[in-house]
């Protein structure tokens, strides 16, 4: 699918039922005539069996000088020699935001999560006694992921910061810091404990628009809220930096259904269209989204949706949608 003066996308597949649904979102992805030079890394736990090693300094050299990288899932197996190749490429390419949309028939929310610092900040001491990971949380990372939830929010309605900051002291800062921001920009805002938004999101997802929240709390919150929009297989997400750009469906490696041909490529299909909006093409993106509402509408569903379609069939589906336009 390339041509002059395409663009350069990294496509990692990964593990699991990562390779099955990134060949769902390049068959897509062709169906809507992106002209994308695509370069392709094996890079997850079958090469860390292999070699010892799920990623080197040359890939993240190589996916560096890509525009950005289109990710299906890797597994991150219990081995303490292990390197999460995620949290490898979040932080080589600093990519602080991510941004997680939630859409089915009735409901349409973003959450907007920190995506280097918190809980996942590496900080940690391992005993036998005792255990501890240092949560941190600074001004510049709540200062620069604030910013990113007011530009999401200032073309929809509300922000709502997420926080435990009557228990944990750092998430003051995260509070303060998201709160000044939003005042500065002149954005509608308030803001909810994160149990009372987990209990919230299930309750009466419809009262939120965008959310702002540190690392865990945002993971834990997008697995819930797509449970209440019916299937991880649907989720899509954008990992952004500054310049550069990673896109993944939310969910993982799922070794439960891989090989099985019926996970749901929608996550993924979604994550490429996110792709599409970033890297300028504004109208082939919404013929992908539009494609997938049709397809979904239709009834094309994978068991996960309670359908009987397989991946393939899912695929070929959105993809025939989008040729009968293109015709
Ligand atoms: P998971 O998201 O892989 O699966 C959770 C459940 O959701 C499973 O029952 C699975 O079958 C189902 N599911 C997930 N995606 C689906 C899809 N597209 N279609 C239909 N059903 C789907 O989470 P897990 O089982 O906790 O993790 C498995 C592995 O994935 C772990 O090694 C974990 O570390 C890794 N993981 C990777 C990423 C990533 O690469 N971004 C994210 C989360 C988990």
């Amino acid at each position: 699918m390339s041509g002059q003066g395409s663009k350069r996308v990294a496509v990692i597949a990964g593990d699991g039922i990562g390779p099955e649904v990134v060949e769902s979102a390049l068959e897509v992805l062709r169906a809507a005539g992106a002209s994308l030079d695509l370069v392709h890394f094996e890079i997850g736990l079958g090469r860390w069996k292999r070699t010892g090693e799920a990623m080197d300094e040359d890939d993240l050299e190589e996916i560096s000088g890509c525009d950005c990288i289109l990710l299906g899932a890797i597994t991150t197996p219990p081995d303490p020699n292990y390197r999460s190749v995620l949290l490898r490429l979040r932080r080589a390419l600093d990519l602080y935001a991510n941004i997680r949309p939630f859409q089915s028939h009735d409901l349409d929310f973003i959450i907007v999560r920190e995506n280097t610092e918190g809980l996942y900040s590496g900080v940690e001491e391992v005993g036998v006694e005792e255990s501890r990971t240092l949560r941190v949380i600074t001004r510049r990372g709540s200062e620069r992921i604030a910013e990113a939830a007011c530009d999401l929010t200032a073309r929809r309605r509300r922000l709502t910061i997420i926080h435990k900051s009557n228990v944990l002291r750092s998430d003051r800062l995260f509070l303060q810091t998201c709160r000044e921001v939003a005042e500065r920009r002149g954005i509608l805002y308030e803001d909810m404990l994160v149990d009372a938004a987990a209990y919230n999101l299930v309750t009466n997802p419809q009262r939120f628009d965008v959310l702002v929240t540190t690392n865990l709390f945002g993971d834990i919150l997008s697995d819930e809220a797509a449970g209440v929009i019916g299937s991880l297989g649907l989720c899509a997400s954008a990992n952004l930096g500054k310049s550069r750009a990673l896109f993944e469906p939310i969910h993982g490696s799922a070794p439960d259904i891989a090989g099985k041909g019926i996970a749901n490529p929608v996550g993924a299909i979604r994550s490429a269209a996110m792709m599409m909006r970033w890297l300028g093409e504004l109208e082939a993106a919404g013929r992908m989204e539009e494609a997938v509402k049709r397809a979904l509408a239709a009834g094309v569903r994978t068991p996960d949706l309670g359908g009987r379609c397989s991946t393939s069939e899912v695929t070929g589906a959105v993809a025939g949608y989008l040729m009968a336009k293109e015709s």
